[in-house]
């Protein structure tokens, strides 16, 4: 039989719509909560992801502004920005898109932003309150990851998770929340040897590459949970994932397309954090 797809429009949308209901409770308050996306550079793939941010969050009320800077543009200018929108009462959430430009420091450019408008969950104080097991604003595309699995019923306790993937915004965050839910977790990456034997005994295979077809029907346990996180653009100019879908479909018990996965899901959850910080915020 064939895996139940896991529908990330499906549950995004039903985020979408509770947010909505937030937001109008926070407007009716005199509140509207306000998300400044700060982008430097020509990156190719971070223009359609903003706007993928900014369609959403008109979408559900929230007031978003994006403020771009040319390539040559220096680290104190963004450091100034950054101290401005974190003393700035109406600004609620404050995210760097990444990559920078090189020569800029994503560390130090990151951990200026306050970690209470921190809404993609990225500073060192954010990441060290996950891995404590308290939490405020969680990385979103692992949280958005936690959620297709509660929205499935898919318990994590006592389960083989394998994750290939090591970044600090995949497969880090991930882990300490698949520990968290007391899940058995294995982290792969470029350098992990026989890469086959980890994913064939996965319950939960979560994998971001970057790279079409990693994963394999050989390489998948029958009636397992694929979570592709990977995005990748064909020769065609369409997106698809890391996962051979067509032939796992036909092995998993679950699987998560692309598109209409993890990446709508980066999205909803990004909005749910900046949601939760105007809420939060005094
Ligand atoms: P990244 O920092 O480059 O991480 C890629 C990971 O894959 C690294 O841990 C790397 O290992 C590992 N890797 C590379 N080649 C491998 C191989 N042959 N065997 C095993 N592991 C290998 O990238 P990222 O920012 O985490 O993103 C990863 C992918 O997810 C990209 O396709 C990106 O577009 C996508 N992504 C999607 C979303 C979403 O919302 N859907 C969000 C973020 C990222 P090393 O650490 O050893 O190099």
């Amino acid at each position: 039989m064939a895996a139940k797809i896991i529908d990330g429009k499906l549950i995004s949308s039903e985020i979408k719509q509770s947010l909505e209901k937030r937001v109008a409770a926070l407007r009716k308050r005199g509140i509207i909560p306000r998300l400044v996306v700060i982008m430097a550079g020509n990156d190719p793939g971070s223009d359609s992801y903003v706007r993928s941010k900014m369609r959403f969050s008109s979408e559900i009320g929230v007031d978003s502004e994006v403020i771009r800077y040319p390539e040559g543009v220096n680290e104190s200018e963004l450091l100034g920005k950054i101290a401005e929108l974190n003393k700035d009462p109406k600004t609620h959430g404050i995210l760097v898109q990444l990559p920078l430009p090189e020569g800029l420091s994503e560390r130090l450019i990151i951990d200026s932003i306050n970690p209470k408008k921190d809404v993609d969950g990225f500073s060192p104080e954010n990441v060290g309150n996950l891995l404590i097991g308290e939490t405020r604003f969680e990385s979103c595309t692992p949280k958005g990851i936690m959620r297709m699995l509660d929205h499935e019923g898919i318990a994590v306790e006592g389960k083989e998770v394998v994750i290939i993937n090591r970044s600090n915004i995949v497969g880090k965050p991930l882990a300490a929340m698949m520990i968290k839910r007391s899940g058995t977790v294995t982290v792969c990456h470029s350098r992990t040897r026989d890469i086959k034997a980890h994913a064939r005994r996965a319950d939960i295979l979560v994998v971001g590459v970057g790279r079409p077809n990693f994963i394999t029907a050989d390489m998948v346990k029958p009636g397992s949970v694929i979570i592709d996180v990977g995005i990748n653009r064909t020769a065609e100019g369409t997106l698809c994932g890391d996962v051979d879908f067509g032939n796992v479909k036909e092995r998993a018990g679950y699987i998560s397309p692309v598109p209409g996965g993890v990446g709508l899901m980066t999205v909803a959850i990004l909005m749910e954090n900046t949601v939760m910080a105007a809420e939060q915020a005094r």
